[in-house]
């Protein structure tokens, strides 16, 4: 059994070089699946963090995950920018598969493989991702003092970011597909009871603009296909998530909106020797330090794991 590692990672953002780097301290050695194309994760596609604590300047999104990664390789984790296609979890020895079919095998596997923000599917959004166009209000509310800003959706999450945003904008548009709400009445009604909130109803965002910078939408009404110009130069797009389970259902219990069920506050699934951390669990918080933070408290479950094995 000399090639059975200790610990499988699977993801490498804030949740999963966290996890790498504690279990590499541990002399865990732990082998770490980047993913192949987004390797670092979610903040490889941002500009400033300014709330990550420790950088009181604030730090690239970028440079923030190559010192989390070279943090993570300096103890010994062995990193791998390769995805991982298939699992099977549930014998004591668990066994992940790479793209090439590489079979690669563990006593432990901490699953950290975040979730996918659902896009509006425009050509210049990618572009301006960082620049205007953001995801998260915690994230990025601060830095659109007295602008104008259009929210795009019209569930919960998206009159929470409206409410929270209006008390940094000039205005806010929320911006919805059909002509009511499916956010909870008492979201709606601090929204429509706040004078900076406006909507425009059974619409959609047709175009993105700016060069290098937001700096407006254009409209359509999806009801009499009209287009209007909205000149904004912040957009939040809250139209949901995806969490990335789609490799474990069958094995581990998902929730109702398909992110893995924890045994909180711990990060044990429901299989012995299988741990999740970061936005694959959380749709509540979503924030890189929360996703770091159950990174640490699933190695640490890991390394327990592990000790009473032995
Ligand atoms: P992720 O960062 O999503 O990482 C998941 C990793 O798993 C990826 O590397 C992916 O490649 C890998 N992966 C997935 N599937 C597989 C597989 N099958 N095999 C191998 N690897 C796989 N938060 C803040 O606190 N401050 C901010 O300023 C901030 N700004 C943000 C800006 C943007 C544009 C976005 C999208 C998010 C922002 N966030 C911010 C939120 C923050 O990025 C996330 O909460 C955090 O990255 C979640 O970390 P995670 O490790 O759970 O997942």
């Amino acid at each position: 059994m000399s090639d059975v590692r200790n610990v499988i990672i699977i993801g490498s953002g804030p949740a999963g070089y966290t996890a790498a780097l504690y279990t590499a301290r541990a002399s865990l050695k732990p082998l770490v699946f980047e993913g192949a194309v987004t390797a670092g994760g979610a903040l490889m596609n941002t500009t400033d963090v300014e709330n990550f604590p420790g950088f009181r300047d604030g730090i690239m999104g970028p440079d923030l995950m190559d010192n989390m990664r070279a943090q993570a390789e300096r103890f010994g984790a062995e990193l791998v920018p390769d995805d991982i296609v298939s699992v099977d979890l549930a014998e004591e020895i668990k066994t992940v598969t790479d793209t090439m079919g590489k079979v690669h095998r563990a006593k432990a596997v901490i699953i950290a493989t975040g979730s996918q923000h659902r896009k509006l599917g425009l050509p210049r959004e990618d572009e301006l991702s960082g620049r205007g166009v953001s995801w998260c209000a915690t994230c990025d509310g601060f830095f659109f003092k007295d602008q104008d800003i259009a929210v795009i959706g019209g569930g919960d999450t998206a009159m929470e970011e409206a409410t929270f945003l209006s008390r940094f904008a000039k205005s806010v548009t929320v911006v919805h597909r059909r002509d009511a709400l499916r956010a909870s009445k008492a979201m709606q009604e601090r929204a429509f009871a706040d004078p900076k909130i406006k909507f425009v109803w059974d619409s959609e965002v047709a175009e993105v603009q700016g060069e290098n910078k937001l700096s407006g939408l254009t409209l359509r009404n999806i009801k009499t296909g009209e287009t209007s110009e909205l000149p904004v130069t912040g957009l939040f797009i809250a139209i949901g998530h995806d969490p990335r389970t789609e490799l474990f259902k069958g094995q581990l219990n998902l929730d109702d909106e398909g992110y893995l069920k924890v045994d909180a506050p711990s990060t044990r699934t429901n299989l012995a020797g299988v741990f999740a951390a970061g936005d694959v669990v959380d749709h509540t918080y979503r924030q890189a330090i929360t996703a770091a933070g159950t990174g640490c408290s699933s190695a640490l479950d890991a390394e327990r794991f592990l000790v009473a094995l032995s």
